[in-house]
């Protein structure tokens, strides 16, 4: 897997979110969450299923809208009401646990359709920037194949090149690797740890703790919409304050 070309050509932007609100219902799912992560940053959030760290995230690129706060990324204010919403979803790039490429497109045709469609980027110079992408995670040789030709974490590996083909300043990442074999968790978490030390912005939600502990800057724990604690990773992992963080790490670890 090739690491030098290693440099990103997009700056990397951070996102600060301040009173974030968000209800299904009667179901106030988030309930007045404070985050910051500073451009370059990367940092981890854990916690039980259900404690709304994927709503979390989801209200970051906005495809959920929050009930209450702001969040800034990259000079947009996502909570403004006349925010342009396809200028600031441009800016974040977002990887799921289901990796959710398009099955009858080939992985090229997979990380351009998109830089086509809504950046205008003439088809050329989006496989150039496409194919340094897929060069950065390791499958420059693989863009004429289809998704189904590709191992689970082949497949992810084209979802980050897709997102970074966007040229994101953020990244948000759902649970990668949750849906991998064992033995390709691996090489997605090496693709990541590269691109942290590249520079990009990123906000990983993970169960790897060991990955949380060596490549994130922060660590974040949330139960029940609110975050309890947060700190340098190898503090709240390695030594939890809260008694619901000491409680959710015993089970994980
Ligand atoms: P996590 O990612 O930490 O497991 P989620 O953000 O997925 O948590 O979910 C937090 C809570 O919000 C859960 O109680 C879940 O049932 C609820 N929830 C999430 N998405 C929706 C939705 N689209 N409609 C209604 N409730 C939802
Ligand atoms: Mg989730």
């Amino acid at each position: 897997m090739s690491t030098d070309n290693n440099e990103l050509s997009v700056h990397a932007a951070g996102v600060e979110i301040t009173g974030l609100r968000k209800s299904y219902g009667d179901n106030e799912v988030l309930k007045g969450i404070d985050l910051n992560v500073k451009p370059g940053e990367v940092v981890c959030l854990i916690g039980p299923s259900g404690s709304g760290k994927s709503t979390l995230l989801r209200c970051v690129n906005l495809l959920e809208k929050p009930n209450g706060g702001t969040i800034l990324v990259g000079g947009f204010n996502a909570t403004d009401p006349e925010v342009n919403l396809d200028q600031m979803r441009q800016k974040v790039g977002m990887v799921f646990q289901q990796f959710n490429l398009f099955p009858h497109l080939t992985v090229l045709e997979n990380c351009t359709v998109a830089p086509i469609k809504v950046l205008k980027r003439k088809k050329v110079d989006a496989q150039k920037i496409a194919k340094s992408h897929l060069n950065r995670v390791g499958l420059g040789d693989f863009g004429e194949r289809y998704p189904d030709q590709l191992s689970g974490g082949q497949q992810q590996r084209v979802a980050i090149a897709r997102a970074l083909s966007m040229e994101p300043t953020l990244m948000l990442f759902d649970e990668p690797t949750s849906a991998l074999d064992p033995e390709t968790v691996g090489e997605v978490l090496a693709i990541m740890k590269s691109l942290a030390q590249a520079g990009m912005t990123m906000l990983v939600v993970t169960h790897e703790m060991a990955f949380a502990k060596e490549v994130a800057d922060r660590v974040v724990f949330m139960d029940g919409g609110v975050v309890v604690e947060e700190g340098k990773a190898a503090e709240v992992i390695g030594n939890p304050q809260q008694p619901r963080t000491q409680d959710f790490l015993r089970r994980v670890l």
